[in-house]
């Protein structure tokens, strides 16, 4: 059954792919932990260790509130409900209103660049992703719903995304440029975070979680590689591309192989709380330095069976912070029913778990706690906290006029450069 479901999730997308350790050496962060005391099973083990890890997907997709209607598997049907949009206005974009400069990061389907912009010389993160690979790989319904979901949310731990536009080949996505880095590169660096500092970006994450979850949003993909930190070392929650409006649940096989709940290996239907589950391998991989069921030699197999037997047979790091522990057993926990954060209380049970007791909600929900580690920005559009891509003068090719066949599948996504 676990090999069959291996076999059947076929590596995408979405994911970015790292080189390892040269990458981080480019980033010029600093350690804010040393390796002192890491006990042995958690010592990072090959450059497999340090590289980003893919998303992965099925090439089915479920049906979405994209779609006319979301048939739950239980006969009922749901009527699609879109979040209201966020009360902002939405810029009309076009490609020449910009300066393309570097990549700071890839994916299967493009590229996310940084950008200037002409009008006012702030700098962007533009996504541009192109529509036929999209199409080829099957992703329409995950692409569109990366844009709408976006759109809705305004949250100060969420990227902000202020417009999306289409030309011939590409969709492009304009957000805010975050230019502290990965939340990966600085765990890599740091090996792991003493307990303040994990409980700082979990509490964080939390509160982000909760606030997509009140708008019936499923996120799906959480992991080091999407919290972006900001100039003042606040996080980010960037990629939506597997977030999904869902009020009940649903059952496409998304996500990163070491963040998947059980529930979704075994391809059941699933709901929110696989986000909770997913922050609690979080959690555990701040504090460790690597997540839970990390092998040396990558092996989905292996590790599919690992997280169907559930977190009992993790192997703890000795001195692991006790209420951390519990806290981790009470996220992943193989039963849904029985998780956090899918309790009758909700996300209240994580907020007032004995781990974060010291955490005061109100204050972190206005960004009045200081951060941990502050990036080092030299100046606006500095963007040395990412990794250097071989850009192959991919720009070049942006907005030439080609055979566009794909233009109706994105149609929340505006033709503001010249007519196709
Ligand atoms: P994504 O495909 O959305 O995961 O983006 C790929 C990578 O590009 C991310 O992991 C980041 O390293 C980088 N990136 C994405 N969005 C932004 C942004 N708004 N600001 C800075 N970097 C970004």
């Amino acid at each position: 059954m676990i090999k069959r479901m291996a076999g059947k999730i076929t590596a995408h997308i979405g994911g970015h792919h790292g080189s390892g350790k040269d990458q981080l050496g480019a980033t010029g962060l600093h350690p804010v932990v040393s390796l002192a005391g890491i006990p042995e099973t958690t010592v990072l083990t090959g450059l497999s260790s340090l590289d980003h890890r893919e998303s992965i997907s099925t090439e089915r997709t479920s049906a979405s509130v994209g779609d006319a209607m979301d048939v739950d598997g239980t006969g009922t049907v749901e009527a699609p409900r879109f979040p209201p949009r966020a009360a902002r206005p939405k810029g009309a974009y076009k490609l020449k209103d910009f300066n393309i400069e570097r990549t700071l990061g890839t994916g299967s389907f493009g590229r996310v660049h940084l950008v200037q912009s002409l009008h006012n010389m702030r700098f962007y993160a533009i996504k541009v992703l192109n529509k036929e690979r999209i199409v080829k790989m099957k992703q329409i319904e995950h692409t569109n719903n990366e844009m709408r979901m976006l759109e809705s949310v305004q949250h100060p731990f969420i990227i902000n995304l202020w417009g999306s536009f289409q030309d011939t080949s590409n969709l492009y996505m304009v957000m805010d440029f975050v230019p502290g880095g990965e939340l990966f590169t600085l765990l890599r660096r740091s090996n792991r975070f003493p307990d303040p500092v994990a409980k700082f970006y979990a509490a964080e994450v939390a509160l982000a979680l909760n606030h997509l979850h009140q708008l019936n949003i499923i996120y799906r993909d959480l992991k080091p590689e999407n919290i972006l930190l900001n100039s003042d070392g606040h996080i980010k929650i960037a990629d939506f591309g597997f977030a999904k409006l869902c009020t009940t649940t649903t059952w496409t096989l998304c996500g990163t192989p070491d963040y998947l709940a059980p529930e979704i290996v075994s391809q059941q239907r699933y709901n929110k709380s696989v986000d909770w589950y997913a922050l609690g391998v979080l959690i555990f991989e701040m504090l460790a330095g690597l997540p839970p069921y990390h092998q040396p030699e990558p092996n989905h197999i292996e590790l599919y069976e690992k997280i169907m037997r559930g977190p009992k047979h993790i192997k703890w790091p000795l001195a692991f912070p006790e209420n951390a522990t519990d806290l981790i057993y009470r996220l992943m926990e193989s039963d849904p029913s029985r998780r956090f954060g899918n309790l009758r209380q909700g996300a209240g049970d994580v907020f007032t778990h004995q781990w974060f007791k010291e955490v005061d909600w109100t204050r972190l929900a206005a960004r009045d706690i200081p951060a941990p580690y502050i990036p080092r920005i030299a100046r606006d559009g500095d963007a040395s906290a990412f990794d250097k891509y071989p850009e192959d003068n991919v720009a070049a090719s942006y907005g030439l006029p080609t055979v566009d066949s794909y233009g109706m599948a994105f149609p929340d996504f505006e033709y503001t450069n010249p007519q196709p």
